[in-house]
């Protein structure tokens, strides 16, 4: 993915930072507990399409 890209990026809900996966496949939002998908390298910015991230994601790994 595109550094640039990522900088201008926020939460949809929180307009926070995301911070991307380990593997590049979703943008995370800590403080919504939220992972959005990166597909074919383009962000879906929709909560509707976010997943939940589960307990051990939600600690700070
Ligand atoms: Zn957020």
């Amino acid at each position: 993915m595109d550094p640039k890209l990522l900088d201008i990026l926020a939460c949809p809900l929180c307009k926070g930072p995301l911070k991307p996966a380990a593997d590049k496949s979703e943008l995370i939002c800590k403080a919504d507990a939220l992972a959005f998908p990166v597909r074919d390298g383009i962000p879906v910015m929709l909560e509707t399409e976010a997943r939940t991230l589960n307990v051990d994601e939600r600690l700070d790994k």
